[in-house]
């Protein structure tokens, strides 16, 4: 018996699977798992006797066409391996979420979102087919041809349809291995919202991070970055090195973090940048991954671990929506050195797919014997404002809740009853919202 975590750091018991034939692997197991950077229960089984198949070894690169772009992997391949590749080629993935270390299948199972949302969509927008198991055993290839409503489903569908064995997509060319960065320091969240909407037409990767623990007129200050490819011409003719990691050494004791050191955090990171504009040259590790330069940060939360809470709120929704959710968070006394905010363009095809029109805003909260009250706090806002939580973030969602803010879930659940009717693909996330088996 294994014990297994997501990125949060809270435990379930499990048995997980290694084996470089993703085909054996993942006969008979009844959840995928790639390197376990979901921050909630998606990865983890739903009960201590269930099989995990963990994919990582499975991650050999099938076929490129350097023509097309179109590249084909086994689902193991992780980010930190594809990007090591191919940049130094002139090619890049078409969206990266904010850590290098996940696989192929899970950034499908996530559909995962990057600072591109606004001009790209989801990774699953590049996808062009999938090779995946079924519950029953037998393997099929969907894509936006054969098998839709499985493709659909699969994207963003937690990997509760069926396990993701090949994906098939489309890599972006790029100019040069440089990112041209702008960055500015922001007041409050009005002038932020403001912001990030003036920058959206105008540079292709945008986010920002934002001082959650300020009240009043400097309530949501932060800092926005916007960034593009660097030209062939103006970028600098060495190639960006590897970056130093380090790793957290220990776990730190549960008090390290508070409301008075995050917001010592949030002040020195704030006027850390001195000047309120500034620009430059950026290595894309350092702009796409600033998180992963320390190795096992999350150690930092403590022996109880924490959570994410990343939420949408609709852009119909009104700007005040996003100062009242900001509002909320620090009534309901969410202490966290990390916020982070989100341009979303328009929702993309995923059955359960996560953005939709509107900001979104990712914030740690460490575990304590209040964060169900947090969580649900912050639900009953996102629900009256019609906004939608992020599968692969959560914990702790209640499911009538989740069944109040998804008015997809009805097609979803009838996928799951047409390709897995007995319900044996199932994590400790899909027992806690849908009621699966233990
Ligand atoms: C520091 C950090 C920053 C992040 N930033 C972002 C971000 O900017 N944007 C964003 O969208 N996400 C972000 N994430 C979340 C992360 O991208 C997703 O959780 C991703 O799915 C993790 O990939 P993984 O390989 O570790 O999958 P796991 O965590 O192992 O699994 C996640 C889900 O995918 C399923 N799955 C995994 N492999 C397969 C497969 N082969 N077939 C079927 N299902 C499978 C699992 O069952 C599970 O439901 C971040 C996470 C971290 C830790």
């Amino acid at each position: 018996m294994d014990t297994l975590t997501g990125w949060g750091r809270l435990p379930e018991p499990g048995r997980e699977l290694f084996d470089e034939d993703i085909e054996t692997l993942t006969r008979g197991a009844v959840l995928s798992r790639g390197l376990g950077r979901s921050y909630g229960d998606s990865s983890l089984p739903a009960s201590p006797d269930d099989k995990v198949a963990n994919s990582r070894f499975a991650n050999r690169i099938l076929s490129f066409d350097p023509h097309t772009g179109v590249l084909r992997a086994e689902a193991g391949l992780t980010l930190v391996d594809l990007v090591r590749l191919m940049l130094p080629r002139g090619w890049f993935p078409p969206v990266v979420p904010g850590t290098r270390f996940v696989t192929l299948g899970g950034m499908v199972a996530s559909d995962v979102h990057g600072k591109n949302h606004h001009r790209e969509g989801c990774f699953g927008a590049h996808v062009r087919a999938l090779r995946i198991r079924l519950a029953d055993d037998r393997v099929v290839e969907c894509s936006p041809e054969a098998d839709v409503d499985l493709f659909d489903g699969s994207i963003g569908g937690m990997g509760l349809l069926g396990h993701i064995l090949e994906v098939e997509f489309t890599m972006h060319r790029i100019p040069s291995q440089w990112i041209w960065m702008e960055r500015e320091r922001v007041p409050d969240i009005g002038a932020f919202l403001e912001s990030i909407s003036r920058a959206a037409p105008e540079w292709p990767m945008t986010m920002g991070w934002i001082d959650c623990l300020k009240r009043g007129e400097e309530m949501g200050r932060g800092v926005l970055m916007a960034g593009r490819w660097a030209s062939a011409d103006e970028a600098p003719a060495r190639n960006p090195g590897a970056r130093p990691e380090i790793t957290m050494p220990v776990v730190l004791p549960d008090w390290a973090l508070n409301r008075a050191t995050a917001g010592l955090f949030n002040a020195a990171y704030y006027w850390s940048h001195l000047r309120r504009r500034a620009a430059g040259m950026m290595a894309p590790g350092a702009f796409f991954f600033p998180l992963d330069v320390i190795l096992e940060w999350n150690r930092a939360y403590g022996p109880r671990g924490f959570t994410q809470y990343q939420c949408v709120v609709p852009r119909a929704a009104g700007p005040d929506a996003v100062r009242k959710f900001m509002e909320q968070l620090t009534a309901l006394g969410a202490a966290s050195p990390l916020c982070v905010i989100k341009d979303c363009g328009p929702e993309g095809r995923g059955v359960l797919s996560f953005p939709m029109e509107g900001t979104s805003i990712a914030v740690d909260i460490p575990v304590s014997g209040h964060i169900q009250r947090v969580v649900d706090g912050l639900n009953q806002f996102i629900i009256s404002v019609g906004g939608r939580v992020y599968l692969t973030k959560d914990r702790f969602t209640r499911p009538e809740d989740f069944r109040a803010m998804e008015p997809r879930l009805p097609r979803f659940l009838a996928l799951r009853a047409k390709w897995d009717p007995a319900r044996r693909l199932r994590s400790a996330q899909s027992r806690r919202l849908f009621g699966d088996a233990a």
